[in-house]
């Protein structure tokens, strides 16, 4: 793999708008590292901007400790940014928890252009819905329990209740993805009416990510191949918001050696732990592309 290297940006405009999001509710690992390399490297080739986003939305989940680590690691492999948060202190206008404001607004235009409705199902009967087979990663399809309720209009703020953003049933959601190919996922069946804003008063993550891609004029967007049918629910959160799709490069998971998806609990492959346990970012880098 190249290094990356100061490139100058041709005179044409300069159009190329990358991210690097993580969340701050565990260490890095091996995957992210893997995913952060590839968007700056295509940020690289392209000329273009790529910036640091604090995903820090879940009050309970999200650490400032996890926030400062990540950057640091980040730094420490290599891995840069222009725009976003550089140092261990104030995380700014690019953390999520500071950008309410914004998620606020598209749900009044949600609501009020009636894609949502209210959802008084509790946890108890959302636990008693089956997942789909060998799907443990994504939530269970909502059978649509409260879609006819007409009580949004009620609602001067989202708390108190979970909203639910309303599938097309039945509709075929298609992209062509960057790295992974075409795709396709039909509505109501892949996934039910997912959540848009919870009930203790906290943004869902497709909401606020379809947000935030849109401000901060994300024209690519490069995540792990976990969150491809998520791509097909912001897709139609962006349709109903009447805002332009960037383009999507999903990168291949990288699996331990069981085959199972590395998740933030796998600390032994955090990049702090190897990194305590002086492994350099090169080897990190090259385990990276080895797998
Ligand atoms: N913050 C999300 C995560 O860490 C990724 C969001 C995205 O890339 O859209 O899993």
């Amino acid at each position: 793999m190249k290094e990356p290297s100061p490139t100058i940006p041709p005179d044409d405009q300069v159009v190329y708008r990358g991210r690097l999001a993580p969340s701050p509710t565990g260490l890095l690992h091996i995957g992210h590292a893997r995913t952060f390399w590839i968007a700056a490297q295509r940020a690289i080739e392209n000329h273009g901007t790529l910036i640091l986003r604090n995903e820090d939305l879940d009050p309970q989940r999200s650490r400032a400790g996890f926030a400062r680590a990540m950057i640091d690691d980040l730094h420490w492999l290599g891995i840069h940014w222009t725009e976003g948060p550089d140092c261990g202190g104030a995380f700014g206008p690019y953390s999520q928890s500071e950008r309410r404001a914004h998620y606020l607004e598209a749900w009044r235009r949600l609501r009020e252009g009636g894609f949502l409705y209210p959802c008084h199902c509790s946890r108890k009967d959302l636990a008693q819905l089956a997942s789909a087979p060998n799907d443990t990663d994504d939530e269970p399809v909502y059978p649509g329990t409260c879609r006819e309720r007409k009580d949004a209009a009620g609602f001067t703020q989202p708390a108190g209740v979970n909203w639910r953003f309303r599938v097309p049933d039945g509709e075929p959601i298609e992209f062509a993805d960057l790295n992974l190919g075409q795709q396709r996922y039909v509505g109501g069946s892949d996934f039910g009416d997912f959540l848009i804003w919870r009930r203790d008063d906290v943004p869902a993550y497709q909401l606020a990510v379809v947000v935030d891609d849109a401000a901060m004029r994300i024209s690519e967007v490069v995540r792990g191949a976990d969150l491809l049918k998520s791509t097909a629910r912001q897709l139609l959160l962006m349709r109903a918001l009447g805002v332009a799709a960037p383009d999507y490069f999903h990168c291949d998971l990288v699996r331990d050696a069981a085959g199972v998806r590395l998740a933030k609990r796998h600390d032994t492959l955090s990049i702090r732990h190897l990194r305590e346990s002086g492994v350099t970012p090169q080897k990190v880098l090259e385990m990276v592309r080895g797998s």
